[in-house]
């Protein structure tokens, strides 16, 4: 079947399922008390989306929590699905963004006049947890590619969810409308006093380098920098059309 294409098992009832084109991937967390998505993905990807999880035998009303990375359109796109159903969480910069559609920083492009205006349930802090039973999820805030960027810790498989704030290879996406260098280069500072063996991106590849990945990053960064004092930086803005 060509959509189980897009799902891999990550850790036990933890499944990638791949976003389309330019849509984030959403990461299931199937608990032992509640199933937790994390990031719904843009809007036109939905219908892959609920074929997924038809396919790891799971309606869109199973969903009991959706937990978004930060407020870009590519991660929130499709609550609109899942808010009559799960709670939304989002951290409260983010939160902020979301609920009075602030389409300047979330770049949101939606067509549909009648669209219902997006919820955010819980709005989340710094070590916020999440408790499924199998996983306790750990908040923790990421700022720098925008203001209410997070990470997710997972100290048991010591696996990190990064939506945009870290990709494979260490390479940056561009730093957001209401995201921040500085901030960047410090929460990346910060999570890199943590054990991580893997950690698991909004867009590509997965990765099982960590450390390195968090020092190119940083390094990128550091470059980013320098870059507006005239030193070339190559890379930044060309990951944009995709992140
Ligand atoms: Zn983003």
């Amino acid at each position: 079947m060509a959509n189980n294409d897009r799902i891999t098992e990550l850790c036990p009832n933890i499944f990638l399922i791949r976003g389309e084109e330019t849509s984030s991937h959403s990461y299931l967390i199937k608990g032992d008390y509640k199933n937790l998505l994390i990031d719904s993905g843009v809007d036109k990807n939905f219908p892959g989306l609920q074929k997924s999880l038809l396919a790891l035998g799971l309606k869109v009303r199973d969903i009991d929590i959706v937990v978004n990375t930060h407020e870009h359109f590519d991660h929130i796109g499709a609550n609109r699905y899942f808010q009559d159903y799960a709670l939304i969480a989002a951290h409260r910069f983010a939160a902020t963004k979301i609920t009075v559609e602030d389409r300047y920083v979330t770049m949101y492009k939606s067509g549909d006049l009648n669209e219902p205006s997006l919820k955010v349930h819980i709005w989340l802090e710094n070590r916020s947890r999440f408790d499924l039973g199998n996983y306790s999820l750990e908040v923790i805030h990421t700022p720098g590619h925008t203001s209410g960027s997070i990470c997710i810790y997972e100290s048991a498989f010591k696996i990190l969810f990064t939506g945009d704030t870290l990709f494979a290879g260490g390479k940056l996406s561009y730093i957001g409308e209401s995201g921040s260098v500085g901030d960047y280069i410090n929460s990346i500072s910060l999570l890199a006093t943590r054990k991580i063996n893997e950690f698991y991106p909004g867009h590509g590849e997965i990765s099982k380098t960590p450390d390195e990945d968090m020092q190119k990053a940083l390094t990128n960064a550091e470059a980013l920098l320098k870059d507006e004092e005239g030193v070339e930086v190559t890379h930044f803005r060309e990951v944009r059309e995709t992140s």
